[in-house]
């Protein structure tokens, strides 16, 4: 058993309990007790103290290219479209090596910034580049983080209408059979699992409409989530007006991608319409605040979205445009974006700590289960020290975990394990991961 106490608790729960000074209590991988105050119970417990420090949740990371941490620092000036003409050819020659080596890295930062759950979105399979799912599926066993890897694929070209260059493209029934093998292989449905798979084409400009349909069918013959990248900037919104005639929306009902198994990336341009249609069905949303921002993309109506009761999570998308890759600060991203569109009040501290926890948790479809500290839930949890110099002597500590700069970690557990202690990773080593990846983005380049 492990005690953490002396702690402020932010538990995330409906109520919204917090404890200026509790505990947290973990056997094994749950969570068994949380409270005010000591533990009063098992006295051969290993105790951690948490004087000066905030318990919440870990974070729950909604979307993410890890293979993009090999290509970080391209197309610094572009738009969405401009950067993935940019990119394509140099993800052409991505490898098993490349990507076990930038989802090390780009996990290992997830990790030191307080995510104990990622996603990823992986859709780039060249020929002959080994087993790209395996390779992650490794590398995130390695940290030792709850991974939910998605499937992608993109089987429209250029020559098809479609913005990728055939050399990034699959043929629709190879990409579809990769996609049904990867949940034959990888997908655990048990509670607990520390590997989920979800099906994830990649985008209305990218992926026929053939293939979004057959793969919604194939996920919900599977029982696995649905996830892709939808109503992003402006260009994607013209060109489904242009080729389908309706909104990217629209377009995605019309062909079953709206539902409480689905979960679609930045959904930054929505009308009060396509709103009302993803509060209806369930679908979630991975709020993406600093790729919108370094693509200039446009601000997500996550105000809005929150009001018509659409599950939000937060994510830190592909590093190639988002290059800090951190998800502690994304909550102050979003609080930022949300109160640039929407006046100081749009969005507070403990709305943003919910959105990258249990808003997370249920795009995932994992609420029952992460998000929240309570008892009988997982035991992921992140211990942020707030006593130094970004954070002491603001008084309230959830508007100092959020309003301050991306806090250091006394300790991170994921499954009652320990990946993060005192700021440092106790899984692998970041130094070798940061030459690994200098090496990877080398050879790309
Ligand atoms: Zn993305």
């Amino acid at each position: 058993m492990i005690v953490i106490e002396g702690c402020a608790v932010a538990t995330v729960d409906a109520a919204g309990t917090e404890h200026a000074d509790g505990h947290v209590v973990v056997d094994g991988d749950r969570i068994v007790a949380v409270g005010a105050g000591p533990y009063r119970g098992d006295a051969s417990a290993t105790r951690v103290d948490g004087r000066g420090c905030l318990a919440t949740p870990g974070l729950v990371n909604t979307h993410h290219h890890l293979y993009q941490w090999a290509t970080r620092g391209y197309a610094q000036q572009e738009i969405l479209f401009g950067w993935l003409k940019e990119l394509y050819p140099v993800w052409a020659r991505i490898d098993a090596g490349t990507v076990h080596a930038a989802a090390a890295a780009g996990l290992a930062q997830l990790a030191l910034t307080g995510c104990t759950t990622s996603t990823d979105h992986h859709y780039v399979f060249p020929r002959g580049a080994g087993d790209l799912l395996a390779a992650e599926i490794e590398a995130a066993a390695a940290v030792g983080l709850r991974f939910h890897p998605c499937r992608g694929s993109m089987d429209l070209s250029e020559k098809d209408g479609g913005l990728p260059p055939d050399s990034v493209v699959e043929d629709t029934d190879a990409a579809l059979a990769a996609t049904k093998e990867a949940i034959d292989r990888y997908h655990d449905p048990a509670p607990g699992a520390m590997v989920r798979i979800a099906v994830a084409p990649c985008s209305p400009f990218s992926v026929t409409p053939r293939l979004m349909r057959e793969a919604a069918d194939l996920a919900r013959s599977e029982g696995v989530r649905l996830h892709t990248h939808l109503a992003e900037t402006v260009e994607e919104e013209r060109y489904c007006q242009e080729v389908h005639g309706c909104t990217p929306v629209q377009y995605a009902e019309d062909l079953g991608w709206l539902g409480d198994d689905v979960w679609l990336a930045h959904a930054v341009h929505l009308d009060a319409a396509a709103i009302a249609r993803l509060a209806a069905t369930g679908t979630g949303v991975a709020h993406c605040p600093s790729s919108n921002g370094r693509l200039g993309a446009g601000i997500a109506p996550v105000r809005d979205l929150l009001d018509a009761r659409v599950p939000v999570g937060l994510g830190v998308d592909g590093a190639a445009s988002q290059e800090a890759g951190e998800l502690g600060a994304e909550l102050r991203q979003a609080l930022y974006l949300a109160r640039l569109r929407g006046g100081p009040a749009a969005l507070t501290a403990r709305e943003s700590l919910a959105l990258g926890t249990i808003g997370g948790a249920r795009c995932l479809g994992r609420d029952g289960e992460l998000g929240s500290l309570e008892p009988g839930k997982l035991a992921d949890i992140a211990l942020w020290r707030l006593d130094g110099l970004g954070h002491a002597g603001i008084e309230d500590p959830v508007a100092a975990l959020v309003f301050g700069p991306a806090a250091p970690l006394r300790l991170l557990l994921v499954g009652g394990r320990a990946v993060v202690q005192d700021g440092a990773l106790s899984t692998v080593d970041a130094t070798v991961l940061a030459a690994g990846l200098a090496r990877a983005a080398r050879r790309l380049r």
